[in-house]
């Protein structure tokens, strides 16, 4: 489980994250939305400790996250990672082994992972002779083959097609069912509803909407949030 209390970073005079605070329990799904400059990555990256908060704190099963927790954390980052001129499976087993698994473990689960994702290509295929959005499912099974127990996304249906999007629904409807705490970012309601057991709306990094998707729903009505996320 996830607790995130009263988080807040300053950048200068700009406050990027202001008093936030949510709770994802094992097998739930958080969406964050909120347009550009909203502050969804700054808080992502106070989770996975590569920015420091200037007050608040994030606990992983009741602890602060340590940096031997970074084995059990999956984190697609906005701008993606990947190297142009290694192969997919290249690619695939130096991420899992920044997540502490060894060549063993991953090779021969790759092949079953692109099928899942429907990756066009060979896993001897250079990454650059990929498409976006097939590299983009690649970036996706790095994140994910280690099976991490905290799953953060930022952006992850950006720039893909539907069909890829009900690919990326599905296997993060499937990372709640094996019980891990998801959260992931979006700038509009797409994709969201339908997913998350919970969700926040993030403006100028305060956080204006908080609760369960019916809930928001209810209190805000649905044409009003679908124009407040545009
Ligand atoms: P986007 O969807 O555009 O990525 P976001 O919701 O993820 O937006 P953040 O990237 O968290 O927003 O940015 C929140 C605010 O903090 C923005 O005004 C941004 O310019 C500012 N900011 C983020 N990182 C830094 C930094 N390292 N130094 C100074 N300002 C920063």
């Amino acid at each position: 489980m996830l607790e995130v209390k009263n988080l807040k970073k300053t950048f200068g005079a700009l406050t990027a994250v202001d008093d936030i605070s949510f709770t994802i329990p094992d097998g739930q799904i958080l969406g964050m939305i909120g347009q550009n400059g909203a502050g969804k990555t700054t808080t992502f990256r106070l989770i996975l400790n590569f920015l420091t908060a200037d007050s608040g704190e994030i606990l992983w099963n009741g602890q602060p996250i340590k940096k031997s927790d970074y084995d059990i954390i999956g984190y697609l980052p906005e701008e993606r990672g990947l190297y142009p001129k290694v192969s997919i499976e290249d690619q695939i087993i130096y991420f899992a082994q920044l997540r502490g698994k060894s060549k063993k473990e991953i090779k021969p689960q790759i092949d079953k992972w692109m099928e899942k994702f429907q990756v066009k290509g060979k896993k001897t295929d250079k990454i650059k002779s990929l498409s976006k959005g097939n590299q983009q499912k690649i970036q996706l099974i790095a994140t994910l083959i280690h099976q991490p127990k905290l799953v953060i996304l930022d952006e992850p249906f950006s720039g893909l097609d539907p069909v890829n999007a009900s690919l990326l629904e599905a296997g993060i409807k499937e990372l709640k069912k094996q019980g891990a705490s998801v959260i992931f970012s979006s700038h509009n309601m797409n994709n969201v509803e339908d997913i998350c057991d919970h969700l926040v709306m993030l403006r100028d990094g305060k956080m204006v909407l908080d609760g369960t998707v019916r809930e928001i729903r209810e209190q805000f009505g649905r044409k009003k949030l679908f124009l407040e996320t545009l």
